[in-house]
């Protein structure tokens, strides 16, 4: 979609601090990390939300799960822990309507999910 920022990321429009990248999928470093590790996981199709995955391209949630796992271990973070998250929709905290998939670490997290 041409006025989504992270397609515009995927297109190589806005710059990004890559950590990973597949046919599939591209990390990259989120701008406002809310943890010393924090990377934000896309597919390089536009989905706007996990609700837009239906049978057909539901594989691309274990990419993301796949991609995780990549980001975790090139962070060195995999052994101490990490937490994935997806947002959905308003109430969810859904800010960016391009499907993602948050990796946060590097520090102990909340115990509180929200
Ligand atoms: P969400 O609230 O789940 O939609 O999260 C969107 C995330 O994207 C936020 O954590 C933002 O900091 C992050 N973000 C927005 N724009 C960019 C960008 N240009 N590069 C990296 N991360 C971004
Ligand atoms: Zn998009």
């Amino acid at each position: 979609m041409s006025d989504c920022i992270f397609c515009k990321i995927i297109r190589g429009d806005i710059p990004c601090a890559k950590v990973y990248e597949n046919d599939k999928i591209l990390a990259f470093d989120d701008i406002n990390p809310m943890a010393p590790v924090h990377v934000i996981i896309i597919p390089k199709r536009h989905f706007s939300t996990l609700l837009d995955l239906d049978a057909e391209n539901i594989d691309l949630a274990g990419d993301l799960i796949a991609a995780a796992q990549k980001v975790a271990e090139i962070k060195g973070i995999e052994g101490r822990g990490f937490r994935t998250v997806i947002n959905c929709n308003a109430e969810g905290g859904q800010v960016v309507f391009h499907l993602h998939m948050h990796v946060l670490g590097g520090r102990k997290l909340s115990d509180e999910l929200g």
